[in-house]
Protein backbone atom coordinates (compact mmCIF):
# COMPACT_ATOMS: atom_id res chain seq x y z
CA UNK A 1 0.00 0.00 0.00
CA UNK A 2 1.26 3.21 -0.91
CA UNK A 3 1.48 6.22 1.62
CA UNK A 4 0.57 9.53 0.93
CA UNK A 5 1.17 12.42 3.33
CA UNK A 6 -0.84 15.67 3.34
CA UNK A 7 0.54 18.44 1.21
CA UNK A 8 2.13 21.51 2.86
CA UNK A 9 0.36 25.06 1.61
CA UNK A 10 3.68 26.82 1.16
CA UNK A 11 3.92 30.95 0.32
CA UNK A 12 7.50 30.67 -0.07
CA UNK A 13 10.66 28.73 0.27
CA UNK A 14 14.06 31.05 0.45
CA UNK A 15 17.44 31.27 1.68
CA UNK A 16 20.30 30.06 2.63
CA UNK A 17 20.54 33.47 4.21
CA UNK A 18 21.10 34.34 7.65
CA UNK A 19 18.99 34.13 10.53
CA UNK A 20 17.95 37.67 11.55
CA UNK A 21 16.37 37.29 14.64
CA UNK A 22 15.95 35.29 17.89
CA UNK A 23 17.83 32.47 19.69
CA UNK A 24 19.56 31.37 15.88
CA UNK A 25 20.47 34.68 15.04
CA UNK A 26 23.44 34.58 12.45
CA UNK A 27 22.52 31.08 11.52
CA UNK A 28 22.52 30.02 7.81
CA UNK A 29 19.13 28.88 7.18
CA UNK A 30 16.42 27.55 4.84
CA UNK A 31 13.08 29.29 5.44
CA UNK A 32 9.94 27.82 4.80
CA UNK A 33 7.07 30.45 4.75
CA UNK A 34 3.49 28.55 5.17
CA UNK A 35 0.26 30.31 4.17
CA UNK A 36 -2.68 30.74 6.70
CA UNK A 37 -3.14 32.13 9.90
CA UNK A 38 -4.93 32.16 12.52
CA UNK A 39 -4.12 35.26 14.17
CA UNK A 40 -4.63 38.88 12.36
CA UNK A 41 -1.69 40.33 14.61
CA UNK A 42 -2.18 44.43 13.82
CA UNK A 43 1.71 44.65 13.44
CA UNK A 44 2.08 41.62 11.32
CA UNK A 45 4.83 41.87 8.70
CA UNK A 46 4.41 39.00 6.91
CA UNK A 47 0.50 39.98 5.17
CA UNK A 48 1.53 37.89 2.18
CA UNK A 49 1.47 34.87 4.14
CA UNK A 50 -1.74 35.66 5.95
CA UNK A 51 -4.41 37.59 3.82
CA UNK A 52 -6.09 35.47 2.12
CA UNK A 53 -5.86 38.17 -0.81
CA UNK A 54 -2.29 36.26 -1.70
CA UNK A 55 -3.94 32.93 -1.32
CA UNK A 56 -3.44 32.94 -5.11
CA UNK A 57 0.17 32.81 -4.57
CA UNK A 58 0.30 29.86 -2.10
CA UNK A 59 0.68 26.53 -3.61
CA UNK A 60 -0.43 23.43 -2.06
CA UNK A 61 3.23 21.26 -2.35
CA UNK A 62 3.75 17.59 -1.72
CA UNK A 63 6.39 16.81 0.64
CA UNK A 64 8.83 15.30 -2.06
CA UNK A 65 8.32 19.24 -3.89
CA UNK A 66 9.53 21.12 -0.56
CA UNK A 67 12.39 18.84 0.05
CA UNK A 68 13.47 19.16 -3.14
CA UNK A 69 13.76 22.42 -3.38
CA UNK A 70 15.09 23.04 0.05
CA UNK A 71 18.06 20.53 -0.98
CA UNK A 72 18.64 22.62 -4.33
CA UNK A 73 18.84 25.74 -2.10
CA UNK A 74 21.03 24.50 0.37
CA UNK A 75 23.31 22.38 -2.14
CA UNK A 76 22.76 19.52 -0.16
CA UNK A 77 24.30 20.39 2.87
CA UNK A 78 22.87 20.03 6.25
CA UNK A 79 21.78 24.00 7.46
CA UNK A 80 18.53 24.91 10.01
CA UNK A 81 15.28 24.79 8.43
CA UNK A 82 13.42 27.80 9.71
CA UNK A 83 9.75 26.73 9.95
CA UNK A 84 7.67 29.83 9.33
CA UNK A 85 4.47 32.01 8.42
CA UNK A 86 1.89 32.61 8.45
CA UNK A 87 1.33 30.31 11.38
CA UNK A 88 2.93 27.09 10.58
CA UNK A 89 1.66 24.65 13.13
CA UNK A 90 -1.10 24.81 11.22
CA UNK A 91 0.46 22.38 8.45
CA UNK A 92 1.20 18.57 8.49
CA UNK A 93 4.72 18.81 8.77
CA UNK A 94 5.78 15.60 10.63
CA UNK A 95 6.79 13.76 7.31
CA UNK A 96 8.97 16.63 6.04
CA UNK A 97 11.05 16.70 9.30
CA UNK A 98 11.71 12.78 9.44
CA UNK A 99 13.19 13.48 6.16
CA UNK A 100 15.22 15.99 6.78
CA UNK A 101 16.54 14.75 9.61
CA UNK A 102 17.69 11.55 7.86
CA UNK A 103 19.65 13.81 5.92
CA UNK A 104 21.52 15.75 8.86
CA UNK A 105 19.28 18.92 8.73
CA UNK A 106 17.79 20.65 11.96
CA UNK A 107 14.42 22.13 12.24
CA UNK A 108 12.92 25.18 13.95
CA UNK A 109 9.57 26.27 14.25
CA UNK A 110 8.05 29.78 15.05
CA UNK A 111 4.15 29.90 16.27
CA UNK A 112 2.04 32.01 18.11
CA UNK A 113 1.28 28.93 20.48
CA UNK A 114 -2.53 28.84 19.31
CA UNK A 115 -2.32 25.32 17.49
CA UNK A 116 -1.15 22.24 19.21
CA UNK A 117 0.64 19.39 17.53
CA UNK A 118 2.17 16.48 18.53
CA UNK A 119 4.63 16.87 16.46
CA UNK A 120 6.63 19.63 18.14
CA UNK A 121 8.34 16.80 20.09
CA UNK A 122 10.23 15.96 16.82
CA UNK A 123 11.70 19.32 16.18
CA UNK A 124 15.29 20.56 17.24
CA UNK A 125 14.15 24.53 18.32
CA UNK A 126 10.28 25.48 19.46
CA UNK A 127 10.14 29.10 19.62
CA UNK A 128 7.26 30.30 21.21
CA UNK A 129 6.10 33.57 20.12
CA UNK A 130 2.86 34.75 22.08
CA UNK A 131 1.47 38.15 20.81
CA UNK A 132 1.49 40.90 23.34
CA UNK A 133 -1.31 43.32 23.25
CA UNK A 134 -0.68 45.63 20.95
CA UNK A 135 -1.32 43.01 18.16
CA UNK A 136 -4.70 43.23 19.15
CA UNK A 137 -4.88 39.24 19.76
CA UNK A 138 -5.78 37.42 23.12
CA UNK A 139 -3.54 35.07 24.04
CA UNK A 140 -4.66 31.32 25.01
CA UNK A 141 -2.08 30.50 27.84
CA UNK A 142 -3.73 27.24 27.71
CA UNK A 143 -2.86 26.55 24.40
CA UNK A 144 0.55 27.99 24.98
CA UNK A 145 0.89 25.56 27.59
CA UNK A 146 -0.44 22.66 25.66
CA UNK A 147 2.80 23.36 22.82
CA UNK A 148 5.09 22.93 25.69
CA UNK A 149 3.82 19.70 26.89
CA UNK A 150 3.44 18.74 23.36
CA UNK A 151 6.82 19.04 23.20
CA UNK A 152 8.09 16.94 25.92
CA UNK A 153 11.11 18.44 26.10
CA UNK A 154 12.78 17.65 23.46
CA UNK A 155 13.63 20.31 21.11
CA UNK A 156 15.21 23.63 23.02
CA UNK A 157 12.02 25.74 23.49
CA UNK A 158 12.37 29.41 24.01
CA UNK A 159 9.85 32.19 24.26
CA UNK A 160 10.38 35.38 22.00
CA UNK A 161 8.13 38.24 22.84
CA UNK A 162 8.24 41.54 20.60
CA UNK A 163 7.74 44.74 22.72
CA UNK A 164 6.00 47.66 21.03
CA UNK A 165 4.98 49.81 24.36
CA UNK A 166 4.78 49.37 28.17
CA UNK A 167 1.77 47.03 28.14
CA UNK A 168 3.67 44.67 25.77
CA UNK A 169 6.25 44.89 28.34
CA UNK A 170 4.33 44.22 31.27
CA UNK A 171 2.92 40.95 28.81
CA UNK A 172 6.60 39.87 28.57
CA UNK A 173 6.89 40.30 32.28
CA UNK A 174 3.89 37.86 32.81
CA UNK A 175 4.89 35.17 30.32
CA UNK A 176 8.63 35.03 31.67
CA UNK A 177 6.58 34.57 35.33
CA UNK A 178 4.07 31.54 33.63
CA UNK A 179 7.43 29.71 31.62
CA UNK A 180 9.78 30.40 34.54
CA UNK A 181 11.58 27.68 32.99
CA UNK A 182 12.44 29.05 29.55
CA UNK A 183 15.16 31.33 28.28
CA UNK A 184 13.07 34.39 27.06
CA UNK A 185 14.25 36.88 23.99
CA UNK A 186 12.80 40.02 23.69
CA UNK A 187 12.85 41.99 20.33
CA UNK A 188 11.38 45.59 19.57
CA UNK A 189 8.64 45.89 17.57
CA UNK A 190 8.91 47.11 14.23
CA UNK A 191 6.37 49.57 12.84
CA UNK A 192 7.80 49.48 9.14
CA UNK A 193 4.37 49.24 6.84
CA UNK A 194 3.53 45.48 5.85
CA UNK A 195 4.99 44.98 2.87
CA UNK A 196 3.56 42.63 0.10
CA UNK A 197 5.92 40.58 -1.70
CA UNK A 198 8.28 42.07 -4.28
CA UNK A 199 7.34 45.37 -2.63
CA UNK A 200 10.30 47.53 -1.09
CA UNK A 201 8.36 49.71 1.81
CA UNK A 202 11.49 51.91 3.90
CA UNK A 203 12.44 50.15 6.93
CA UNK A 204 12.05 52.27 10.00
CA UNK A 205 15.39 51.58 11.21
CA UNK A 206 15.27 54.70 13.90
CA UNK A 207 12.57 53.45 15.17
CA UNK A 208 13.35 50.14 15.67
CA UNK A 209 16.72 51.76 17.29
CA UNK A 210 15.24 54.15 19.42
CA UNK A 211 12.23 51.12 20.61
CA UNK A 212 15.49 48.99 21.33
CA UNK A 213 17.36 51.97 23.15
CA UNK A 214 13.80 52.31 25.19
CA UNK A 215 13.69 48.66 25.95
CA UNK A 216 17.42 47.58 27.21
CA UNK A 217 17.05 50.98 29.36
CA UNK A 218 13.65 49.16 30.85
CA UNK A 219 15.38 46.02 31.46
CA UNK A 220 18.43 46.93 32.59
CA UNK A 221 16.27 49.30 34.95
CA UNK A 222 14.15 46.31 36.06
CA UNK A 223 17.24 44.11 36.99
CA UNK A 224 15.35 41.64 34.44
CA UNK A 225 18.92 40.16 33.63
CA UNK A 226 17.71 36.71 32.90
CA UNK A 227 15.74 38.67 29.36
CA UNK A 228 17.84 38.47 26.32
CA UNK A 229 17.37 41.78 24.23
CA UNK A 230 18.08 41.21 20.68
CA UNK A 231 17.20 43.42 17.46
CA UNK A 232 15.66 41.86 14.81
CA UNK A 233 18.04 42.15 11.75
CA UNK A 234 15.98 41.63 8.49
CA UNK A 235 12.09 42.34 8.27
CA UNK A 236 9.50 41.10 6.32
CA UNK A 237 9.82 38.63 3.86
CA UNK A 238 13.23 37.67 1.64
CA UNK A 239 15.40 39.66 -0.07
CA UNK A 240 13.88 39.27 -3.93
CA UNK A 241 17.41 37.31 -4.87
CA UNK A 242 17.27 34.74 -2.18
CA UNK A 243 13.57 33.79 -2.82
CA UNK A 244 12.29 30.85 -4.73
CA UNK A 245 9.76 31.20 -7.08
CA UNK A 246 6.75 29.03 -6.80
FE1 LIG B 1 1.30 37.73 11.34
FE2 LIG B 1 2.50 36.08 13.08
FE3 LIG B 1 0.40 37.55 13.84
FE4 LIG B 1 0.06 35.49 12.15
S1 LIG B 1 0.75 35.38 14.30
S2 LIG B 1 -0.87 37.53 11.96
S3 LIG B 1 1.96 35.62 10.94
S4 LIG B 1 2.41 38.31 13.20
Amino acid sequence: MTHTHPAIRVSEIFGPTIQGEGVLIGLPTVFIRTGGCDYRCSWCDSLHAVDNQFRHEWEMMSIDTVWQTVVALSGGRPVMVSLSGGNPAIQPFRALIERGHGEGYRFALETQGSVVRDWFADLDVLVLSPKPPSSEMRTDWAAVEACIEAAQEKPQIVLKLVVFDDSDYAYAKDAAARFPRLPIYLQPGNHTPPRARNEDAPVDLDGIMKRMEWLIEKVTRDRWFEARVLPQLHVGSAPANTREPI
